[in-house]
């Protein structure tokens, strides 16, 4: 007999297209049926068929809290019972504002918008209209939400079901995109040296997320804000993942390197559509009213997901969150190491605090190109051996697993433990030609 999940799915399939509303959901890389959830609460969620799981994809990266937080709940409530949405200024929308210039000193004004992907089109279009060029640099694996110009040589699910680059995104547009490996400085400084004067734009995510979690060489993002100063191109850091993960001022912080624009969301929304993008006042003056630069929203800054943010910005400001939340990740990874080398399983685990992957790989993994080494049928049967026992992984090689505040230290153990059973069955996966 079919489950619930099953039974949703074959409608789904009938009324959407891959029967999802975002294309990694479907469990293509992985196989078998996305399961259906019905709620969540902490660390855990529970599919339609009642059965219960560890969540590390927290909705993929904003529920840094965990599912229905009591603090974060009874704040949306209340702004619930005040009114959903105006279309007019409110005073939780400045505090949140507020919030994020203080937590990001490269930023001196904030625009609110509803997703990362409107954040990420946003800022390339004040960076364009500034520098009056139209190229842009962006690095192969690395994901900026699905604009037209950020679909060439794309992270996540572009990466996960391996899609050619942007078909109906006109080329004209695609061909202003110049990409170049992660991690690779003379790439860089080669691409700098022949489209001289034309970059508009260089787009990084600072520790990458979106091709698996790949954290920056030394010297990396230094060498590419000098070479950005340089030739007078826009640096954004896209910290729409890594922004009050890795540290509450993001990997700014944290690798000490200033961008010019940044993007945000995930975690600045608690769980709700929130995205924002902003930097240095002369740069985002360039928006209109105060400047020329078009970009709007009906339900920019709306209410409801402002005061899920400013709830969940305000817990993780309070002593010791990320100590612990890094700590638990650090104890997760190492156990997960540790049974992968008892079960002769290779596997490469990148982690910059609490996020990770386990790559399926001798390693290391520095770029895409590494990253595609992977073995994705050995990770599709870690992925669902590890959902027989009760733990959800994102259902793909190519992304983030993310450790929340309400992960404890049994859900670590219980996942080890799953994890000692699921490389068992992995190590008799026959291996694929690599290299
Ligand atoms: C998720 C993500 C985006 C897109 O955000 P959406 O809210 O899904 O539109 C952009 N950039 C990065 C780095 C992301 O991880």
């Amino acid at each position: 007999m079919p489950s619930k999940s099953q039974e949703l799915f074959r409608k789904a399939l009938r009324l959407m297209p891959g029967g999802v509303n975002s294309p990694v959901r479907a469990f293509r890389a992985v196989g078998g049926d996305p399961v259906f959830i019905s709620s969540g609460k902490g660390s855990r969620i529970t599919d339609v068929d009642g059965r219960s799981y560890i969540d590390f994809v927290m909705s993929w990266g904003p529920l840094v809290l965990g599912h229905c937080h009591p603090e974060v709940v009874e704040a949306v409530a209340k702004a619930l019972g005040t009114g959903t949405s105006f279309g007019a200024s409110t005073a939780a929308e400045v505090v949140l504002a507020e919030c994020l210039v203080e937590a990001f000193p490269s930023m001196e004004r904030v625009r609110l918008v509803s997703s990362g992907t409107e954040a990420t089109i946003s800022a390339v279009r004040v960076a364009r209209a500034a520098t009056g060029r139209e190229k842009i640099l962006k690095f192969e694996g690395c994901y900026h939400g699905h604009g037209d110009s950020f679909l060439v040589k794309a992270g996540s699910g572009v990466a996960t079901l391996g899609l050619p680059d942007s078909p109906g995104v006109p080329r004209a547009l695609a061909e202003l995109t110049i990409t170049v490996p992660f991690n690779d400085t003379q790439a860089l400084e080669e691409a700098f040296r022949v489209h001289h004067r034309q970059l508009a734009a260089a787009v990084v995510e600072p520790v990458a997320g979106n091709m698996g979690v790949v954290p920056p060489r030394e010297g990396f993002l230094e060498k590419l804000r000098s070479l950005t100063a340089e030739h007078g191109t826009v640096l954004i850091f896209d910290e729409v993942i890594t922004g009050f993960r890795i540290a509450y001022g993001g990997a700014q912080q944290t690798c000490r390197v200033q961008p010019d624009l940044t993007t945000l969301g995930k975690i600045i929304g608690g769980g709700l559509p929130v995205g924002a993008y902003g930097g240095k006042a002369a740069l985002m003056d360039l928006v209109a009213p105060v400047g020329p630069v078009y970009q709007a929203g009906t339900l920019s800054g709306n209410p409801l997901a402002v005061s899920a943010g400013l709830k969940t910005l305000e817990i993780l400001r309070r002593p010791g969150t990320y100590d612990r939340l890094n700590s638990l990740s650090e104890k997760l990874t190492a156990g997960l190491g540790a049974e992968a080398k008892r079960a002769g399983v290779a596997l490469a685990i990148n982690r910059v605090a609490s996020m990770f992957t386990p790559f399926f790989t001798r390693g290391p993994v520095v770029d895409y190109a590494s990253a595609r080494k992977a073995e994705t049928s050995a990770f599709a049967g870690f992925f669902r051996a590890m959902l027989e026992q009760g733990v959800y992984f994102p259902p793909s090689q190519f992304e983030a697993a993310f450790v929340s505040a309400a992960h404890s230290e049994d859900d670590v153990q219980k996942t080890i433990a799953a994890a000692a059973k699921a490389f068992a069955k992995v190590a008799g996966i026959p291996k694929a030609v690599v290299d």
